[in-house]
């Protein structure tokens, strides 16, 4: 029997509990570039913009060819922060040149397997997630509109 979204997102909300808290630097967006979620993380994204009644649309998923992403705001913070992906929670914290955080190298100790591990388990719940709200989020990056 197909799990409820509902359940899909509490085991997001998991694995995410298990990334190491990193803080970082006031109004810092330097890393904020090119970035990239899952599905399950898209949903998540698109209800907490529906939740806080943002006008604001989800995004396309961002090429890899644009320097920013597009949840930068004019004060060079994140517009959804509590629910940023996976990719923006393990940067500065991993052992990964390719995530380096220029002004807080050390803190870079989390082993890259813990990474695979995390983004293994999220591609399990992309798995999960119905066919209905896979075919609305199909629709949504086809069109750009809110559920
Ligand atoms: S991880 Fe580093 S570069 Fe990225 S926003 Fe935080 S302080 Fe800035
Ligand atoms: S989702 Fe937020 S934290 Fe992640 S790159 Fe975009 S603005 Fe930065």
């Amino acid at each position: 029997m197909p799990r409820p979204i509902r359940d899909l997102l509490n085991d997001l909300n998991t694995i995410y509990s298990e990334v190491p808290a990193f803080e970082c630097k006031p109004d810092c967006s330097a890393c904020c570039g090119p970035v990239q979620w899952s599905l399950i993380e898209e949903v998540n994204i698109q209800r907490y913009l529906n939740q806080k009644h943002m006008k604001m649309r989800i995004k396309k998923l961002v090429s890899l060819d644009d320097p920013i992403c597009p949840y930068v705001n004019a004060e060079h913070k994140c517009d959804i922060y509590p629910v940023r992906p996976l990719l923006c929670r393990v940067f500065g914290v991993l052992n990964n040149f390719r995530l380096v955080c220029p002004f807080m190298p050390a803190k870079q100790t989390l082993p890259d397997e813990k990474w695979k591990e995390w983004q293994s388990r999220i591609h399990k719940l992309d798995e999960q997630v119905p066919k209905s709200v896979k075919d609305r989020a199909m629709r949504r990056r086809e069109k750009n509109e809110p559920s």
